[in-house]
């Protein structure tokens, strides 16, 4: 998976039962579908929910360079 890049898991909107994933330039992100989808637990067409697959990794990232910006200045450290 390339940098920048999210990978967005779609699930049933009836059942919750997970069909798949596509990964998508984050810039080209769509978490909101209209699409339908095929469910094999509900056995018909239902509506697709769109999730974003590590979401709790990134904010882990975030909390992570949110703790860098505040290390000490080396140019007013002297
Ligand atoms: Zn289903």
């Amino acid at each position: 998976m390339a940098e920048g890049d999210m990978t967005v898991i779609q699930s049933c909107g009836d059942c919750g039962e997970e069909l798949g994933t596509f990964d998508v330039k984050k810039d080209n992100m769509m978490l909101m579908t209209t699409e339908k989808i095929w469910c094999p637990t509900c056995k018909t067409d239902t509506k697709e929910v769109r999730d974003l697959a590590g979401r709790s990794a990134s904010i882990e990232q975030e909390q992570g360079s949110y703790a860098a910006n505040n290390a000490v200045d080396p140019e007013t450290r002297r």
